[in-house]
């Protein structure tokens, strides 16, 4: 398996120059390196961890950039013992932290995690599966977008914002680098106008949609986006500030975010998410956008904050019941797309496939995945309810016990 994925990395490598850029190369050398057996999965305190991060100062390194953390390139936090798990010591973490100075001053964080699952166990989706979760998607393709913005950013010499590059640590456990860092910021916390994270850019599809939270945190971000929006493109927006990724940290702090994710897929947290599978050219495409978004957000004195309505706080405390799938939050058609059916769970004993599309869940007509998040909020544990999914087209009625 591993000569395979060896074989396929190097087919991919071999065609680039007849097909993409020269910095579109950089993006996938970046992504094949932290993505790699060699790193063994970029666990927070692991020998992995520390090898990504030395990848990644190097790379900052040689686009200009300075030291962030007072002449240091790293900040390092602890991340307590879990009292649940047999085993679990203490861990410490580092955040890379890279400097863009334009003596300007207020600044704008751009932010990527590059911790991983390491070999899996703690987060994972394919638990009893102690090959490297190698994470390509998840969060290889983040730093790589941001070592290109990056790039790009350096060449502009003219910003009113000196701009900080965070690659996090210690997502995975729980966002504790993004805490840490807002805890103890490089710079004073009121002249930070905005961050942008980035978590899963790698799997851009064929119709170009991407999923953009935080969209609600400032006044400024609806018209920015639209401003900037390639007419190809499809922008998923939501409003809350709040996400399972590190600009949560700074919602919590009142800063205004955005975050962007190219979707989710049956890959994630497992050992698959490999980097033959990304989209190289997706992830520079997310890039040019952010880069775009920095551009035009620069000239402005105070992007102000507003806090959001917390959609994934409430969400989350109204399930009495789950069907256990993976929600394409990319799919913008009628009815709530499936992802990914997870093991062993209602969905897959009720006989629902990978791809269906559900329009119709116990007595209700599915628009949307919120119509389906109400659907489940109104459910308990034990109903026997009807569901209608589209397969190949054609509509296919299931029975459900939630
Ligand atoms: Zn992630």
């Amino acid at each position: 398996m591993r000569f395979l994925k060896f074989v396929l990395i190097a087919l991919i490598i071999l065609r680039i120059p007849t097909v993409f850029s020269q910095l579109n190369q950089q993006i996938q050398v970046d992504v094949v390196y932290l993505a790699s057996e060699e790193l063994e999965g970029r666990a927070t305190g692991t020998k992995g961890e520390s090898l990504a991060a030395s990848y990644i100062v190097s790379r900052m390194k040689s686009l200009g950039l300075k030291p962030g953390n007072d002449g240091g390139w790293y900040q390092s936090f602890k991340i307590p013992a879990n009292p649940h798990m047999v085993n679990s010591a203490e861990l410490t973490g580092k955040n890379v932290i890279g400097y863009l100075d334009r003596k300007a001053k207020s600044s704008i964080i751009i932010g990527a995690h590059y911790d991983h699952l390491g070999h899996g166990v703690v987060g994972s989706l394919a638990p009893n599966d102690h090959n490297t979760h190698n994470g390509a998607d998840d969060n290889a393709s983040g730093v790589a977008a941001m070592l290109w913005i990056a790039e790009k950013l350096t060449q502009q010499k003219k910003l009113e914002h000196n701009i900080i590059f965070i690659a996090f640590s210690g997502e995975e456990y729980g966002l504790f680098g993004s805490k840490a860092y807002i805890e103890n910021p490089t710079i004073p916390k009121e002249n930070i106008s905005a961050m942008i994270n980035m978590d899963m850019v790698g799997r851009l599809n064929a119709e170009n949609v991407i999923a953009i939270s935080g969209v609600g945190t400032s006044s400024k971000w609806n018209n920015v986006l639209q401003e900037i929006k390639p007419a190809d493109f499809t922008f998923n927006n939501s409003e809350s500030g709040l996400g399972p990724s590190d600009h949560s940290s700074f919602y919590l702090k009142e800063i205004p975010v955005l975050h962007f994710f190219t979707g989710q897929h049956k890959d994630y947290h497992k050992p698959s998410d490999d980097s033959y599978l990304v989209n190289y050219e997706g992830i520079e495409k997310v890039a040019n956008i952010i880069y775009d978004i920095v551009v035009k957000i620069d000239p402005i004195k105070k992007i102000d904050f507003i806090k959001t309505k917390d959609q994934s706080k409430e969400m989350a405390t109204d399930f009495k019941v789950t069907l256990g799938v993976m929600p394409d939050y990319v799919y913008n058609g009628n009815g709530m797309r499936i992802d990914a059916v997870l093991e062993g769970r209602a969905a897959m004993k009720a006989g629902m496939k990978d791809g269906d599309i559900i329009i119709h869940l116990a007595g209700e007509d599915i628009k949307d995945i919120h119509d389906y998040m109400k659907v489940l909020s109104e459910n308990k544990k034990g109903d026997k309810v009807k569901a209608k999914v589209l397969r190949d087209g054609k509509e296919v009625e299931l029975d459900v016990e939630f």
